[in-house]
């Protein structure tokens, strides 16, 4: 297991860059699924969220590798109980991951307090691979701080479950706000275990039917079994969301202060 404890110590973030970096030339290359024109202003508004982030998790971080490896200490949770190979505990661990992911961005949508900050990310009228960085940072570390660390103290996840299925998930979002034409088969084949980057886009409708839809980060089968799976063609969807459809609410800081603000969802 020495190349994944390698892998693990890179940081996440710079796996993140690294792929942001690839898909981005390759959005200026390929064909664009949505058009766009100020492609340079949209990504510097994306990273200022990165670099928010950045300086949020120095803290943060540290605090859920303490809360983490002070569980596993206690040897709290049901892994502890039974005795599993490395290999059962990766699996499991992304399921389980996934799972409370997919619970608490259910909860995002519906929690009025939760959405002021995940509509952050929902605001973005133009995607592309760098949007992967713009969601709020008090979202981002609320959840980020907090979903390992609760799946962490029910299921006895450890530190090398949990970087591992970083090291998984971060791919995924990255392709799924990716500005490339996807294929409409990817549905019918990969699309049926996993999250394609034409399902998540669906997410990103600025109809609130398909909006509150398609939540799974990986595996979109959590969907299907809790009828939230929805599809349309992607060529149909409209991004954004309509009371952050001007340009001036497109800005770093006006999303940064939005969460603060009162603003009444348009349908
Ligand atoms: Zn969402
Ligand atoms: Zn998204």
């Amino acid at each position: 297991m020495n190349e994944l404890e390698y892998l693990l110590n890179i940081d996440i973030n710079y796996i993140a860059i690294g792929l942001i970096a690839v898909f981005f030339t390759l959005e200026q290359i390929l064909s664009n699924q949505f058009s766009f024109k100020e492609r340079g202003k949209h990504f510097w508004n994306s990273f200022l969220f990165q670099i928010l982030f950045f300086v949020g998790n120095l803290f943060w971080a540290g605090v859920a590798v303490f809360s983490i490896e002070w569980l596993n200490q206690q040897e709290i949770g049901l892994f502890y109980l039974i005795e599993l190979p490395l290999w059962a505990k990766l699996i499991l661990g992304i399921l389980t991951l996934d799972l409370a992911t997919y619970w608490f961005h259910r909860l995002s949508h519906r929690m009025p307090v939760l959405w002021r900050f995940h509509r952050v990310h929902h605001s973005d009228t133009t995607l592309d691979s760098s949007s992967y960085f713009r969601s709020h940072p008090i979202e981002v570390l609320f959840w980020f701080g907090s979903t390992p660390i609760l799946v962490a103290g029910i299921f006895g996840l450890d530190l090398i479950v949990i970087g591992f299925y970083y090291l998984v998930l971060t791919p995924f979002l990255v392709l799924e706000h990716s500005n490339l034409r996807f294929p409409a088969w990817m549905e019918k084949t990969f699309g049926l275990i996993f999250t394609t980057p034409n399902l998540h886009k669906i997410h990103h409708d600025q109809d609130q039917h398909f909006t509150d839809s398609n939540y799974a980060d990986i595996f979109i089968f959590w969907d299907r079994l809790f009828g939230t799976y929805r599809y349309k063609p992607v060529d149909q969807v409209r991004l954004g969301l309509k009371e952050f459809d001007e340009e001036s609410k497109q800005y770093f800081w006006y999303l940064v202060k939005s969460p603060f603000i009162r603003i009444e969802r348009e349908n």
